[in-house]
């Protein structure tokens, strides 16, 4: 029997994607590629390994739980006060930190939907109540989401780009949307993959931390900065809204080797311009690829693609562990035919695509 408080028993837990290490286990397949957690195939920075090994060095001590360094740095690049910069264990975890200081039981948070499936979790675990607005064309409908605010709304949950779509929203929307907004909603925008988008219509949504207004931007180091594994991410506030986080934090959120870590690899641009530029040729590839193959997908503007196979999609991606290639099914999304696909490095979007048709060739689908 299920114990805990009768709230969680309506929660899915988050589901991640497959490791590589359980694959190895079950199919007994030496060579697997993971293209299923949005991580960056490059590796992490070299810079940052080496920071990182340094640190631990001194892991008998517990970490700085202010990460003074590391605020100090983002603030400076970033044009802000270190009062508005908060650390977390990832990304994520500020998404729960910011559940945790800004609902009441019966507040609500708006979420798109299909969204990054953490903002529902994390306001669920409150008691708060989740308002799920469905995509337009696979995107945030911003218009659709300020109406569903009611004066029970106290936070809206903007990823942007959106996981699993990749679809983003431009600054046009952004402004039409936060002029509509009435006072004291607090709009997050979750901009885990904001290294990755070149585009000139991007929301520069830290002016709008800058003015003053109700917008908290997250940012992580888990993705173009390659460092997933040691789970770092960061708030961008204005200290009002900050503060609170402080209290729900817990005090050694982030470890040593982490923040070390992240300092360096924030000096790296070259390994960020050689992702980038690295994702931007295999999207291109899988793109292509997965075109010849008259499969659908959605344009992305992040490292990963939102495909849709046309058949139960738990057949392909079995199908594709067989053959050492892990993508993320999209059930728990209800999407049940689609997956979403990261980007590898060169040679890995050429081996899912040729598993892939290996696959429908041999089931005689295509
Ligand atoms: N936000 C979005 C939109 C994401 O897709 C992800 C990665 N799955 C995260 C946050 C998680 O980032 P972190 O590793 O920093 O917790």
């Amino acid at each position: 029997m299920l114990r805990g408080r009768p709230g969680l028993k309506e929660i899915h837990p988050y589901i991640p994607g497959k490791p590589i290490s359980e694959v190895a286990r079950e199919y007994g397949i030496q060579s697997i590629i993971k293209l299923a957690s949005n991580e960056n195939p490059m590796g992490p920075s070299p810079l940052a390994i080496k920071a990182a090994g340094k640190a631990l060095n001194d892991v008998n001590r517990y970490p700085d739980p202010g990460g003074y360094e590391l605020r100090r740095k983002i603030s400076r690049m970033l044009g802000l006060r270190m009062e508005e910069v908060i650390l977390g264990n990832g990304s994520v975890e500020i998404v729960e930190q910011i559940a945790g200081a800004f609902l009441d039981p019966g507040d609500e948070a708006v979420v798109g939907d299909p969204a990054f499936s953490k903002y529902d979790i994390a306001t669920r675990i409150m008691g708060g109540r989740v308002v799920a607005v469905p995509l337009r064309e696979w995107t945030h409908d911003l218009e659709a989401m300020a109406d569903a605010v009611t004066s029970r709304t106290r936070l809206i949950f903007i990823p942007n780009p959106n996981n699993p779509t990749g679809t983003m929203v431009t600054s046009d929307a952004v402004a039409a949307f936060l002029d509509r907004l009435p006072g004291g909603v607090i709009v997050v925008f979750d901009e885990a993959y904001y290294e990755y988008i070149e585009r000139e219509d991007y929301p520069d949504t830290l002016a709008r931390v800058r003015e003053g207004k109700d917008v908290i931007v997250l940012r992580t180091f888990s993705k173009i900065f390659g460092l997933a594994g040691l789970r770092i991410g960061y708030g961008l506030a204005k200290e009002e809204l900050i503060q609170p986080l402080n209290v729900v934090r817990e005090t050694f959120n982030t470890n040593s080797v982490a923040q070390a870590a992240a300092l360096a690899a924030l000096d790296d641009r070259d390994h960020v311009f050689r992702s980038r530029e690295s994702n931007e040729q295999g999207m291109k590839v899988l793109a292509d690829g997965l075109h010849a193959m008259g499969l659908e997908f959605i344009p992305s503007v992040a490292n990963f693609v939102l495909v849709d196979f046309g058949v139960d999609v738990r057949e392909v991606f079995q199908g594709l562990l067989k053959r050492g290639v892990i993508v993320r099914p999209m059930i728990p999304y209800r999407l049940p035919t689609m997956a979403r696909v990261t980007v590898g490095k060169e040679g890995e979007n050429e081996r899912f695509l040729d598993a892939l048709s290996d696959l429908f060739r041999r089931e005689g689908r295509r």
